[in-house]
């Protein structure tokens, strides 16, 4: 595949870059990278991946865009409350780089399709704001072999990680289960500073880029986190992978996968963050 001169100056910071060059670009335009929740941290998220030209970009959400999302997630603009969150991410990304196929599914993930949604996908993109779909997200992949990217937001304060199943430890080797029901207040009951999305859901397309092109390390085996009114980024070291993780060890005890209940405040807001 040659460039076309309109891509070779669309990408020519990139393709300028030791680390990516047109070996590195043409690994992008050949890539598929899927973002579960199209909120706030799959807005910049998708931006970014697609501008970066990211050849196929599949976008999951059951939501529609509603007034108060437009505060964080950046990808949707005034005109598109009321319409699916999946359409307008859609169009927002084919906009910015007409290379990129967008393929678009409105609904939420669960044990039923989560397999069949990622099993096309090179790396997959957790933007979700509930610890039941984050568990589910990170058990198929480990279960399929996905990279993942883990993260999450709430008032000024965000994470990530990186999943790379069979060379790190997974989000269920940290946190075994999902804390109790109602026990950890949500972004509608705390609050989240917009910005945060921004930082975070940018942090999670590097790691996608860089797991594309193989350029830098990883945020396999750590986690990252970011206090904003401190203004302090730090880097946790955690426990090698497996050892009694019930889903990434030699010897998984769970070996399918499980809708957690969401809490009930939860239930009509879907799963974006
Ligand atoms: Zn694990």
């Amino acid at each position: 595949m040659a460039f076309t001169n309109e891509q070779l100056e669309r990408y020519s910071r990139h393709i300028i870059l030791k680390e990516v060059g047109v070996k590195g670009q043409k690994k992008l335009l050949n890539a598929k990278v899927l973002i579960i929740g199209a909120g706030g941290l799959g807005s910049p998220a998708a931006l970014y991946l697609a501008a970066a030209g990211v050849g196929t970009i599949g976008i999951a959400d059951a939501d529609a865009v509603d007034l108060s999302n437009l505060q964080r997630q950046v990808i949707h603009t005034t005109n598109d409350v009321g319409r699916k969150k999946v359409d307008s991410a859609a169009e927002t990304m084919r906009a910015i780089n007409p290379d990129v196929t967008v393929n678009t599914y409105h609904e939420y993930v669960t044990s039923a399709n989560i397999l069949d949604l990622i099993k096309d996908y090179d790396f997959v993109i957790d933007g979700t704001d509930n610890f039941p779909a984050k568990f589910l997200i990170n058990d198929a992949c480990v279960m399929a072999k996905k990279p993942l990217s883990h993260a999450g937001i709430i008032r000024f304060k965000g994470q990530l990680t990186t999943i790379v199943p069979g060379e790190g430890p997974c989000y269920r080797c940290i946190f075994e289960t999902p804390p109790p029901k109602d026990a950890v207040p949500t972004c509608k009951e705390a609050g989240v500073i917009g910005a945060m999305g921004g930082v975070i859901g940018s942090l999670q397309a590097m790691e996608a880029i860089k797991y594309i092109t193989g350029a830098g390390d990883l945020l396999v085996g750590y986690l990252l986190t970011y206090d904003a009114l401190k203004m302090e980024f730090r880097k946790i070291k955690l426990p090698p992978r497996g050892k009694g993780c019930a889903v990434c060890s030699d010897e998984p005890t769970i070996t399918e996968l499980i809708d957690y209940e969401l809490p009930a405040c939860e239930l009509k807001q879907g799963n974006e963050e």
